[in-house]
C-alpha cells in the first residue's frame, strides 16, 4: 500500500518536461491564473490572523517582476505555481505592498493546521529557496553560479568549468525497532519534556538504507537489529531532508545509550503506550511526523 505522509500531499504536477520551455515559462510567469509562493529567510507567507491558518498564494500582478529568484514549482488545473525568494529585503511586506493582512512565519509550526496540499507546496518552495541561497558559488571552482531550468539547476558561470549543480536532498532513515510487544524509543534532551520517538539518522555515502538503519540503532542504543522493512517516506525540507521510514526487529535487547546522541532510550510496552495520555513522563511525537505514523501503525491505531 502506498502511504502518504504530511508534506507529501501536493497534487501539483512538477512538470519537469516544461522547465526548459522558455515560451511556456514566459507566458505563465505573468499569467493571471499563476500563483506565487513567497519565501523570506526560511519563512513562508500566510494570511495574517486567519483561523485556521491559510497559505498566501499571490497572483502575478501582486508580485513585482524581478523581486527575487523565481522557481517553477509546477502546475495543476488552476494554473502554474512559482516560488519567489524575497530574502534580500529587510521589509518584504513593503515589496508586496500588503503590509497589513499578510505575515511570514515558520511552516514547521503552522504546517499541521494547513490544507495538506498547500503545506506540501510551501515545503517544496522553502526547500528550493534554501538550496539556491546556499549554492550561489560553484563548489568545484568557486565561481558564481546562475539559476537555470526554471530554478531546478544552478550552473557555474566559469566557461572552463560550467558544471551544473542540482537541488540537494539528504536521505535520513527513521525506524521503529520492536521486540515482540515492546518498541525501542529514545529521547533527545532538547525535546519537550517526556517526548519519546523512534531512532533516526543520516545515510552515509556508500551505505545501503538497510545498513544505515542497523548502524544508527547500534550506535545510539547498542541494540542489534535483524530484519529491516521499508514503511513509507516523508519530505522534510527543513532544510533539506527526506525521511525514509522503516520497521526493524531486534536481535538483541540490552540498551547502552550513546549520551552524545540521546538523553535516554528504553523499551516501551505496547499497553503502556496505548494507555498513557501525554504528560511529562511520556508523550509521542507530533501527529504529522512519520515517527508517529510508524508508532501508530505498530499499535494498530491508524
Ligand atoms: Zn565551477
Amino acid at each position: 500500500m502506498w502511504l502518504r505522509n504530511f508534506f507529501a500531499f501536493s497534487e501539483v504536477d512538477r512538470v519537469g518536461h516544461l522547465r526548459r520551455d522558455a515560451a511556456w515559462l514566459g507566458e505563465r510567469i505573468v499569467h493571471p491564473t499563476s500563483r506565487f509562493v513567497p519565501v523570506w529567510r526560511d519563512r513562508n507567507l500566510f494570511h495574517a490572523g486567519a483561523e485556521p491558518p491559510r497559505a498566501a498564494l499571490l497572483p502575478a500582478h501582486e508580485v513585482p517582476r524581478d523581486a527575487g529568484e523565481t522557481i517553477l514549482l509546477g502546475s495543476d488545473d488552476a494554473g502554474a505555481y512559482f516560488a519567489i525568494d524575497l530574502s534580500a529585503y529587510d521589509d518584504p511586506m513593503a515589496v508586496l505592498g500588503r503590509p497589513d493582512d499578510l505575515e511570514f512565519a515558520d511552516l514547521r509550526g503552522i504546517g499541521p493546521q494547513l490544507d495538506r496540499g498547500h503545506a506540501s507546496l510551501l515545503a517544496f518552495a522553502r526547500g528550493m529557496v534554501w538550496w539556491h541561497s546556499r549554492h550561489l558559488f560553484c563548489g568545484v571552482c568557486g565561481s558564481p553560479t546562475v539559476s537555470a531550468d526554471a530554478g531546478h539547476v544552478r550552473r557555474c558561470t566559469n566557461a572552463d568549468c560550467g558544471i551544473s549543480h542540482f537541488p540537494r536532498t539528504d536521505p535520513a532513515v527513521i525506524m521503529l525497532v520492536t521486540d515482540g510487544d515492546r518498541a525501542l524509543l529514545g529521547r533527545q534532551a532538547a525535546w519537550p519534556q517526556g517526548q519519546h520517538s523512534t531512532l533516526a539518522g543520516f545515510v552515509e555515502p556508500g551505505e545501503s538504507l538497510e545498513d544505515a538503519v542497523a548502524r544508527e540503532v547500534r550506535e545510539e542504543t547498542g541494540v542489534v537489529v535483524g530484519e529491516v522493512k521499508y514503511h513509507s517516506s516523508q519530505p522534510w525540507p527543513f532544510p533539506c531532508s527526506v525521511m525514509l521510514g522503516f520497521t526493524a526487529t531486534a536481535k538483541t535487547t540490552e540498551i547502552i545509550v550513546d549520551k552524545t546522541e540521546l538523553d535516554d532510550a528504553r523499551w516501551f510496552e505496547r499497553d503502556y503506550i496505548l494507555n498513557h495520555s501525554d504528560d511529562a513522563e511520556f508523550r509521542l511525537p507530533r501527529p504529522i511526523s512519520i515517527a508517529r505514523r510508524l508508532i501508530e501503525d505498530w499499535l494498530g491505531r491508524s
